[in-house]
């Protein structure tokens, strides 16, 4: 099984890592080093990368691991590096892509690796672990790379695990990136209790969706956000920080969506997307 990985981020760049043991290539936007650092171990290695846009021969598996707004600059050399047969990963939180990849045999994925990239460095913080739909493809797949330190858990609902991340997401990506504040947020009471509200909402959006939490899920999702420490932050503060564009359409932008077609009232989450993906257009501009 050839496999490659589009995107030598973080997320891309742990993956290839974790999976150096068997035959995988990392393709960017040119070829270059990565290095790779494990925050708990300070193990360093060095990881190819070769430029997407030179590569003709084919992969069985692509892992796409770009931001979900850069989706669409990969699509034209994903037909060349693809087969018939390929199959292709979405490795990006959100969701609502996967119609961009008609004529694909395409999967979502939820993804827990967590790590940043800082220009050609990448410090890998926890978790190798990648949540697919079951099927044959991914059984084999699973078989494929026993060997490595990647796991993939298949799922027979992966609308509720895509759901469950979805909502993670809501509420502590949305604000830290409007209050421009680490997990720290959660110690002030407005703050936990507006997080509430975007949870709730979430779920409510979720549950219209057909998809069903345990009754404490709201405080499930909290009591997980404090194991946090104060410092930790989201991928969108740090993108909200650096003045980069922010994931919020296929995050905040998707959930408020779906709301939208159930015709729900959810102001909330209608609010706080409207000035994440104000914030969005302005850097844009
Ligand atoms: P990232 O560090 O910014 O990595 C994205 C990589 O894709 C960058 O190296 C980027 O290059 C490259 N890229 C973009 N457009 C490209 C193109 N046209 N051709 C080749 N390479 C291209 O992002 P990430 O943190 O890995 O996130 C990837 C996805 O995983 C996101 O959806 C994110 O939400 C999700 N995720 C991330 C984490 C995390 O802890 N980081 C955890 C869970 C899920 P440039 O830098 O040159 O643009």
């Amino acid at each position: 099984m050839k496999i490659a990985i589009i995107g030598p981020g973080a997320v891309g760049t742990a993956i290839a890592s974790a999976l150096d043991n068997i035959d995988v290539t990392l393709l960017g936007r040119e070829d270059k080093m990565m290095a790779f650092e494990e925050r708990d171990t300070g193990e360093r290695k060095s990881i190819p990368v070769k430029a997407l846009s030179s590569v003709t021969t084919t992969f069985d598996v692509v892992f796409i691991a770009v931001k979900t707004h850069q989706i669409d600059t990969i699509l034209p050399q994903l037909k060349t590096i693809t087969h018939a047969q390929s199959k292709v990963i979405l490795a990006q939180n959100g969701s609502g892509l996967l119609p961009k990849l008609e004529g694909y045999d395409a999967y979502q994925a939820v993804v827990y690796i967590s790590g940043e990239k800082q220009e050609d460095k990448v410090r890998h913080d926890k978790d190798y672990r990648i949540q697919l739909k079951k099927d044959t493809f991914t059984e084999q797949l699973k078989a494929a790379i026993s060997t490595t330190e990647l796991t993939l858990e298949l799922e027979e609902n992966i609308e509720k695990a895509i759901w469950f991340k979805l909502i993670f997401n809501l509420g502590m990506n949305t604000l830290t990136a409007l209050s421009r504040d680490t997990a720290r947020l959660l110690k002030d009471e407005r703050m936990l209790e507006l997080c509430k509200n975007l949870l709730k909402e979430g779920l409510q959006v979720a549950n219209a969706e057909g998809i069903t939490y345990e009754d404490s899920f709201v405080e499930d999702v909290i009591a997980a956000y404090r194991i946090f420490s104060d410092e930790s932050a989201t991928s969108m503060y740090y993108d909200t920080m650096n003045e980069r564009v922010t994931e919020v359409e296929a995050i905040q932008g998707y959930i408020y969506r779906q709301g939208q077609k159930h015709q729900l009232h959810i102001p909330y989450i209608e609010t706080t997307y409207t000035l994440l993906a104000h914030q969005n257009e302005v850097r844009q501009r």
